[in-house]
């Protein structure tokens, strides 16, 4: 295997190293509860070095490699994450619970990112602008040089795609800190760039604690670009932190993404997304479609439909690759039932719930899908990110209550509108508050090209698709005067 033999050092430059100090995390699986390895957890000293070697990248061998040369690596390193999809899909599977099919989605993400952003490395470019007589005035895009990028633990594959790969394409040196839930992919990516011919510094990987590695990244002055993707409260100490040396900062956090079904929506198409946007990754996506707006004409039978849905699905370990697994902790199983409990004890209705499979080990973070509602657009449980298997119903009589309720959260990430009238979807998709709006369907299967990311609480900036490249690039304008 060429993936990384410890998974307890930190890649610095080119050499793995220990963290400063010998410290180490415990990698629980989440499937088991079981301790089944360690990460180094670096300090402020390891996340200096780690900086000092991403400048030494910049000013040095990967600085001078032309862009085509960029994207012939990424591609060499897409290449090299399909050569060893199966093995990257098993770590995921471990380090994360998700069950293997949806591992080796993300698998298949971050290799079509490294593509994408391979391909599009020497396409960047910028313009010439028409100007007084007696001037030549042009555009450079220039790489901020070192971007550091903050990875949560639930798909860290696809967010290293999205993040890294759009960072490097353009020409920046990375420091990646993963999460101290979920670094063993991370690091694999990390010895994999290594192996395709990447200048030692260009890629740097700095595991740990996010108040320790992570903080003293945010706050370094030789950071010129943060990209963060987590949850709304870390991300505000991370902005924070950068303004300090003002660098500028990515927000990817949360969501509490609604769908609306109009009375007049295709059932059969809507049906299947209604229930997978929600429970996909166990509901610990950023992108959760959390909160289900059913029309009154359809209501009664909607729920039905979800009701049967629910009654057949499964979640186990992740190596069983049945509907759902584990949560990925034990803290994070116990903050999700709390609020579902809260919920329920406030009367709040269970309308259907799925099963833990009897094979599920008793140490595992496990919790049954369930379908909550009807609630009101101001229940906690209609506002708050739950970030577990857990979805509500809120049903609507208009389309100004559907839209009101819709964009009555603080966030704005992403939205479905199910309907069959053309004028309403063109409508809706200016009316909702989001990042993405989907007609008649949701997260089109991911798609690396679509630009993503979100309004209000759900953060700032975007990744994904070609957009992401000029955020990870500054504009320099260069005007000529001449005779
Ligand atoms: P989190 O904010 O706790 O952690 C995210 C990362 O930040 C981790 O690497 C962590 O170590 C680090 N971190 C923690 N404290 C830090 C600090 N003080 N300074 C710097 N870094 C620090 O989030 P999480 O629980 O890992 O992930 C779940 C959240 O992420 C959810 O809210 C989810 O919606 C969001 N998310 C958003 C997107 C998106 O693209 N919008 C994608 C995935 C997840």
């Amino acid at each position: 295997m060429t993936l990384p033999s410890r998974t307890d050092q930190l890649l610095i430059g080119d050499a793995w190293r220990d963290a400063t100090g010998g410290a180490t995390l415990p990698v629980e699986d989440p499937s088991s509860g079981t301790v089944v390895g360690a990460i180094a957890r670096a300090t402020g000293a390891d996340v200096d070095a780690a900086v000092a070697a991403a400048r030494a990248a910049r000013d040095g061998a990967w600085g001078a490699l032309a862009a085509y040369e960029r994207g012939r690596l990424l591609a060499a390193l897409g290449r090299a994450v399909v050569a060893h999809a199966d093995e990257l899909a098993a770590l995921e599977a471990l380090d994360v619970g998700k069950p293997l099919t949806q591992a080796r989605a993300d698998v298949t993400a971050l290799a079509r990112y490294l593509e994408f952003y391979g391909g599009a490395a020497d396409k960047l470019h910028g313009q010439t602008i028409p100007f007084l007589a007696g001037y030549t005035v042009y555009t450079l895009r220039e790489p901020h040089g070192v971007t550091a990028h903050i990875i949560p633990w639930n798909y860290p594959m696809q967010i290293i795609g999205r993040s890294v790969g759009a960072a490097l394409a353009a020409g920046n040196a990375v420091v990646v800190k993963p999460a101290e839930e979920a670094s063993l992919t991370t690091l694999a990516f990390a010895q994999l760039a290594l192996e395709a011919g990447f200048p030692p510094g260009a890629v740097n990987v700095v595991p740990g604690l996010g108040e320790e590695a992570g903080a003293a990244l945010a706050a370094h002055p030789g950071v010129d670009h943060v990209s963060f993707t987590g949850s709304v409260e870390v991300g505000v100490a991370v902005q924070t932190a950068a303004a300090r040396h003002v660098a500028p900062v990515t927000l990817e956090l949360g969501g509490k993404s609604p769908q609306l079904v109009f009375d007049d929506a295709d059932l059969d198409a809507a049906l299947p997304l209604l229930v997978r946007a929600g429970l996909q990754n166990a509901g610990q996506t950023c992108s959760a479609s959390s909160r289900l707006l059913l029309q009154r004409g359809i209501y009664e039978r909607v729920v039905a439909a979800l009701a049967a849905r629910y009654a057949a699905l499964r979640a186990g370990p992740a190596a069983r690759d049945l509907d759902l697994g584990p949560l990925i902790s034990a803290a994070q199983l116990r903050r999700v039932r709390a609020l579902v409990e809260d919920g329920v004890a406030r009367g709040v209705p269970v309308l259907a719930r799925g099963a833990v499979a009897d094979e599920a080990p008793a140490g595992g973070h496990y919790l049954a899908p369930l379908l909550l509602g009807p609630l009101a657009g101001d229940d906690r449980l209609a506002q708050e990110e739950i970030f577990g298997p857990v979805q509500v119903v809120l049903p609507f009589d208009t389309e100004e209550e559907a839209v009101a309720i819709a964009n009555g959260t603080r966030y704005g990430l992403v939205a479905g509108v199910w309907t069959r009238d053309a004028g309403r979807q063109h409508r809706l998709a200016r009316q909702l508050r989001a990042g993405q709006v989907f007609l008649n369907d949701y997260g089109a299967a991911g798609g690396v090209e679509l630009p993503f990311g979100g309004v209000g609480w759900s953060g700032h900036g975007r990744e994904k698709g070609f957009e992401a490249l000029y955020g990870f690039t500054t504009l320099k304008t260069v005007a000529a005067r001449h005779r």
